[in-house]
């Protein structure tokens, strides 16, 4: 891994001027803010077009696939979505092979990922096209950045926390570079520097100060959407147990509105393990300790995680997670921006991790700062005004997952704007999709589609799907009908 000394770098004088008219963008340098999935992907793409690609990040990195304090989700388990498979093995065309050399688990169909909706268990069958691969989030994260240590044109900085923005006393129309603190030793001196680039990408995570920075330069408020999910986390790490069917890869419980709250998963990852996590929202929270953690997944709204875990051998602490909210910053908004600034992942938008949806979301903003970067020359609207549009397009379609789920729980409350109009029908309509789909796989295949972010919610309303209702009879198959009461054998499992 490269690790470069943060060093004063050209002049800002001798930077060319950019505009929000859309004035083309100098490429030498692009420095990312956080070295997380969002800014690995936005690294991947920027190599493409400018000279040099720093990429900053407050920790250490680990010399061998692990946990970082920055990113304390990889603790928890992360399933990526078909369509952000498809993506990062396109970025990336090494990863899938070096992911199986390291023991990724292998799904060739959908229905080796066990789904069990409010309504019951999806008879999932698609094939699915890429072949996925089942992992931790360390050993992607690892993967993808000694990738891109090898790129002549990227550049790892470790130990660099971000603390500002660079522009002009004169003239804040300009984002010119970051300010950046180098953590000292232990009990040592900080040692502040400036680094100057041609764009500022901030891949900062859930905790980014974007705003903050923002408000220093004399802009913004940002509108945000605030969903008080008030979401708890449990994982822990088990030995997948001998006799478990190797078709067996992932296993997802979701929530049973409105009395029980409770989700649990558990997914294949290397090394022959399962990675379960348990999750809560409405303000319960996921014991932590080896008791509650066991009778929490006994009072899933299914038994199978609880009867797939009790007798596994764990190996590894139980590690808790939680947070307060979900959040929409909707940086598209803004009636005047900087130029040379951007940001990406979950520094535009943080999901309830229940959806599984954050890994996929960032990998679809970088093919779309790929495409804005390809299409600058000549156009009249700037690169941070066309990128902010689209990935505030692909947010706006996994927030409103979020937001109709969420917003099922009688504590939670969305600020910042009014809920989806005609919310309770399209509940209810949602409702009977899951009431036939757990009857007809085709229609199971196709909720798993939209869920996956591989087709649009609006595939849900089709004619194909009210011909769907017709052939099972709807008025028989009422949504309020109790769940059906899997076992764990007609999951595969003893
Ligand atoms: C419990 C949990 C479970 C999840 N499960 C899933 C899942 O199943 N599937 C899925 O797709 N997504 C899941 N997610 C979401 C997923 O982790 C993120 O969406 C995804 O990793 C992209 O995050 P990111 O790179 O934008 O931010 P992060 O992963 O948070 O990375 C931000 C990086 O920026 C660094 N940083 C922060 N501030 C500074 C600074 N000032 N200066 C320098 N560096 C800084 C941090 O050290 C960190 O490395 C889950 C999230 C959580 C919390």
């Amino acid at each position: 891994m490269t690790r470069a000394t943060p060093t004063t770098a050209s002049n800002p004088s001798e930077t060319p001027m950019t505009g929000t008219s859309g004035a083309p963008h100098s490429r030498t340098r692009a420095i990312v803010v956080g070295a997380g999935i969002s800014g690995l992907l936005a690294a991947r793409v920027l190599s493409e077009q400018f000279t040099e690609v720093l990429v900053l990040d407050r920790d250490r990195f680990p010399a061998t696939p692990g946990h970082r304090s920055g990113a304390p989700q990889s603790h928890h388990a992360h399933a990526l979505l078909p369509r952000g498979a498809k993506i990062l093995h396109e970025l990336f065309p090494e990863l899938r092979e070096r992911l199986a050399r390291d023991g990724a688990a292998h799904a060739t169909t959908i229905a080796q990922a066990r789904f069990v909706t409010p309504k019951g268990l999806l008879p999932l069958t698609q094939q699915i096209d890429v072949g996925a691969l089942f992992f931790s989030r360390a050993l992607l994260e690892w993967h993808l950045r000694d990738i891109l240590s090898r790129h002549p044109r990227v550049e790892f900085v470790a130990s660099a926390n971000v603390v500002g923005l660079l522009a002009r006393e004169d003239d804040t129309s300009q984002v010119r570079g970051v300010r950046v603190r180098r953590r000292g030793g232990a009990a040592g001196p900080h040692d502040d520097r400036t680094l100057f680039g041609d764009l500022i990408v901030d891949a900062s995570g859930r905790q980014s100060r974007l705003q903050t920075w923002l408000t220093d330069l004399g802009y913004g408020p940002v509108d945000e959407e605030i969903l008080t999910s008030e979401l708890s986390y449990a994982s822990r790490i088990y030995q997948r147990p001998g006799g478990v069917p190797e078709d067996f890869k992932s296993l997802v419980v979701q929530s049973r509105a409105p009395d029980n709250p409770r989700v649990g998963s558990i997914i294949e990852i290397e090394n022959d393990h399962w990675h379960v996590t348990l999750g809560g929202g409405n303000g319960q929270r996921v014991p932590t300790d080896e008791d509650g953690f066991l009778s929490w997944a006994q009072a899933l709204p299914d038994p199978s995680v609880h009867q797939a875990i009790r007798s596994a051998r764990p190996v590894s602490p139980i590690r808790g997670w939680r947070t307060p909210t979900s959040r929409w910053r909707h940086f598209e908004h803004m009636p005047r921006r900087p130029s040379g600034l951007i940001a990406i992942g979950d520094a535009v938008c943080s999901f309830n991790p229940v959806y599984a949806q954050g890994m996929t979301v960032a990998a679809i903003q970088a093919l779309a700062l790929r495409d804005c970067l390809r299409q600058e020359s000549g156009r009249e609207t700037s690169l941070e005004v066309r990128y902010h549009r689209l990935a505030a397009r692909v947010v706006s379609t996994a927030w409103m997952v979020t937001t109709i789920e969420d917003l099922r729980w009688p504590a939670v409350r969305l600020h910042g704007a009014e809920p989806p109009r005609g919310l309770g029908t399209i509940r209810r309509y949602i409702d009977l999709v899951l009431s036939v789909a757990v009857h007809d796989s085709a229609l199971a295949n196709r909720y798993f589609q939209v869920m996956s972010m591989t087709s649009p919610p609006t595939s849900l309303f089709s004619p194909w799907v009210l011909a769907r209702f017709a052939r099972h009879a709807v008025c028989r198959i009422s949504p309020s009908r109790s769940p059906s009461q899997n076992s764990s054998l007609k999951y595969g499992l003893r």
